[in-house]
């Protein structure tokens, strides 16, 4: 149960905020609900690292330097999601976050199961760029199926 004053980071498009690449949302009504009551505060890492919406798909992939992210374009785009990333941590830092409910398999919000950068649908092991920078913070990271607190 969440404590009176404790605040937890969602991914904006789970509170209908349509942020998505295609400019749509990924609407959980038990997530807006916690929203609207202010116990949530919605935050979108890809708008906050720069990128416009609508945007081109971008998803991670392993390069010589690493992991990288990048458009379907072939364009790199990790700088942009290395600041959204970096974003979102400062305002974490700001509430002392402890907990995220963000959204699964995106390069930005996914948890443990990410796109695997062909463009093609399939799934990989992996975390994206905020994921991991809340996981490093100590925080607790769900996605919008398995929340439930
Ligand atoms: Fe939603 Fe996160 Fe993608 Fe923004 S970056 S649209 S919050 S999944």
């Amino acid at each position: 149960m969440q404590s009176k004053n404790e605040k937890i980071i969602v991914s904006a498009c789970l509170v209908g905020i349509e942020c998505r690449y295609d400019g749509k949302n990924n609407l959980v009504e038990e997530i807006r609900e916690m929203f609207i009551k202010g116990d949530a505060i919605a935050l979108c890492p890809e708008k906050l690292g720069g990128l416009p919406t609508p945007r081109i798909p971008c998803e991670i992939r392993n390069t010589n330097n690493g992991k990288e992210i990048y458009n379907r374009e072939q364009k790199n785009c990790t700088s942009y999601f290395i600041k959204g990333a970096q974003k979102v941590a400062e305002i974490a830092k700001i509430i002392n976050c402890k907990k995220a409910i963000l959204k699964a398999n995106s390069p930005s919000c996914g948890y443990g199961q990410i796109y695997d950068g062909s463009f093609t649908g399939t799934y990989c092991k992996g975390d994206g760029f905020t994921a991991q920078k809340l996981i490093k913070m100590g925080i607790t990271i769900y996605n919008e199926k398995n929340f439930k607190f």
